[in-house]
């Protein structure tokens, strides 16, 4: 049992190594969930009154995490990964395995606040699973062998740092490699070139080679430096999105592991070209394993002179990297959310404009961009515009890293040039009787085989690197509700439309899924997908209805096979359910309902 004298001291530990900056909140507040296996009334009280936030604020930030309570957590603390791909491995009947033998539930903590049990989104293991996170840590490919050995080591207390190490092993299962993955990265040439050219001149060279962000919008990569160096304010900042929350995405997971050096002379050189001296490495909490390789990775650098002051010896060039981690939200993907994140506070959208590239963290102009994006700036600074353009398409050059899971003999990580097709892949992974693929995530598309000549590119399948595969032994209808279920959890309440919009996709789907659906829930469906779509305040409930809407568009027949022949059954009033929201917010105009002349 902690005391409170435990707690002061823990707390006052960590608000001195964060600098007692209340930009550091959820940071100070990681470490104490860390440690204490929670964070206590205590430690509220004594954030709140030296870094001079509300303790409702305070609140408001740990409940707006997933890996964050109030409560005690066990100190052994469980997370099976629930993505679709883990569950078609197993990951539901070992998670049930081991909540018997282990005399919990999921979803529980056992009552001696020994063991905690529960499901996560999407622990980022999707060619190495069913996973599951220990205390933080990852649990790959477990069996029920596996779990019978976990079982024995919690009932003997042993503590996690002394487990086997091959119970944590992540292996990078590299299958194919190409521009980025096959060509070596002196340390610093890339910035030694952004030195000698100039800005302008590499700036240029981006531009020619086309590099556009790998995170799947495709902005231009050189049009966002441009914009953020051209901005009348003497800081800028360089922002690393490694937030990878995608679910069926790994493969900045590998790059973090085996090209970590790749990366920080990326965002170094980017640094060199907009005048940037601060720059955060935002890493998903689900990669806490990584923290501590990365950090020794940029101490390396900064050994070497490529990090810190004077970089390469050329006075006035500082700039140093710090890792911020999150807490399992999965909307800090995206980047104002982000940036919201690293200044401590909750990642709630921000309304665009501005944009972050000339008002982003703390209102410094600041570039934001993925690994993938990093990387492949370092090596054109490297190999030049030329070089890069000889792969893929005109609009869409270079390469594409792609994280293929499911239904394959081959899952892992895939390097291919722009303009490659679905059938090219699939024949290359060992896919056989492939009834669909998932291309981007949920938010993303649905491609059936009749489409399996479409391309990897920014005009055809976009993609930020999520390929799963699903055979004709799967239930299509199994996954767009593990995906729906997905942004039910992961909408972050800020907007009505996708707040209620999400539940009430949820319920329409379980309705077909139960054959109680007819024709009608269809065409509610439709109507609330229409509104999300239309009303929402960001991308995510923009694309949430897409699981659905894209799968009954493609594969009408996994719906019309379990709809009932009655005309109508009424199970909730869709306008009626919305009044709530028309309360908390005032409305009662037109547009706030589903009739009366709203959508
Ligand atoms: S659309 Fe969803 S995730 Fe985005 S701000 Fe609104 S509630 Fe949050």
């Amino acid at each position: 049992m902690m005391s409170e004298r435990d707690i002061q001291e823990t707390t006052g530990r960590l608000l001195e190594k964060w600098g007692r900056e209340p930009v550091n909140l959820l940071q100070i507040l990681i470490a104490l969930q860390q440690s204490l296996h929670h964070i206590p009334d205590q430690a509220v009280d004594l954030l709140s009154s030296t870094l001079n936030i509300s303790q409702a604020s305070i609140e408001g930030v740990i409940g707006f995490y997933s890996f964050l309570h109030t409560s005690p957590r066990g100190e052994y603390d469980i997370l099976f990964s629930d993505n679709i791909i883990d569950q078609m491995l197993g990951s539901r009947s070992l998670a049930t395995q081991l909540a018997e033998r282990l005399c919990t539930n999921p979803g529980d903590t056992r009552c001696d606040k020994h063991i905690s049990l529960d499901y996560t989104s999407c622990t980022g293991m999707g060619d190495q699973g069913p996973a599951a996170l220990i205390n933080g840590y990852p649990l790959t490919s477990l069996t029920p062998e596996r779990i019978d050995r976990i079982t024995a080591l919690v009932e003997m207390e042993v503590p996690v740092t002394e487990w086997p190490e091959e119970l944590f092993h992540v292996s990078d299962n590299i299958h194919r490699r190409d521009l980025l993955l096959d060509s070596d990265l002196p340390p610093g040439r890339a910035i030694e070139s952004a030195l000698t050219q100039g800005a302008g001149r590499l700036l240029d060279s981006l531009g020619n080679a086309g590099l556009r962000g790998r995170g799947g919008a495709g902005f231009k990569t050189a049009d966002k430096w441009r914009f953020c160096l051209q901005a009348a304010q003497e800081q800028r900042v360089v922002v690393c999105n490694a937030d990878e929350g995608e679910p069926g995405t790994f493969k900045d997971r590998v790059l973090l592991q085996r090209y970590a050096d790749r990366l920080f002379e990326g965002m170094t050189l980017c640094a060199a070209v907009v005048g940037a001296q601060k720059g955060f490495l935002y890493l998903r909490g689900e990669y806490l394993y990584l923290r501590e390789p990365l950090e020794q990775e940029l101490e390396q650098r900064r050994s070497n002179g490529l990090l810190g002051q004077a970089i390469l010896g050329r006075e006035g060039f500082d700039f140093d990297i710090t890792i911020h981690l999150g807490a399992g939200a999965y909307i800090c993907g995206e980047e104002s959310a982000l940036i919201e994140s690293l200044e401590g506070k909750r990642g709630i959208p921000r309304i665009r404009p501005p944009f972050p590239v000339t008002h982003g963290y703390l209102g410094y102009p600041t570039v934001v961009n993925n690994v993938e994006t990093f990387i492949a700036a370092a090596m054109i600074a490297v190999y030049g515009a030329d070089w890069f353009r000889a792969k893929g398409t005109e609009a869409s050059t270079g390469t594409k890293l792609l994280s293929i899971s499911g239904d394959c003999q081959r899952p892992g990580i895939y390097e291919y040039p722009f303009g490659t097709t679905l059938s090219e892949i699939l024949d290359d992974c060992g896919a056989e009787e492939t009834q669909a693929v998932q291309i981007a995530g949920p938010a993303g598309h649905w491609v059936a085989p009749e489409e399996f000549h479409r391309t990897i590119a920014f005009e055809d399948l976009a993609t930020g690197g999520s390929f799963m595969i699903f055979n004709r032994s799967r239930s299509l209808l199994e996954a767009v509700k593990n995906f729906t279920n997905f942004f039910v959890h992961e909408s972050c309440g800020f907007c009505t439309p996708c707040r209620v919009g999400t539940t009430l996709l949820k319920k329409q789907l379980n309705k077909i899924l139960n054959t109680h659906a007819t024709r009608k829930d269809l065409e509610s469906i439709e109507t609330i997908g229409t509104l999300m779509q239309e009303t929402s305040h960001c991308g995510l409930g923009q694309t949430a209805a897409n699981p659905i809407l894209t799968s009954m568009k493609k594969f009408p027949l996994i719906y019309k096979s379990r709809l009932r022949t009655t005309s109508f059954e009424p199970t909730f009033d869709l306008d009626a359910s919305l009044e709530e929201a028309r309360l908390a917010t005032g409305r009662d105009d037109p547009g706030a309902h589903l009739k009366r002349g709203g959508v």
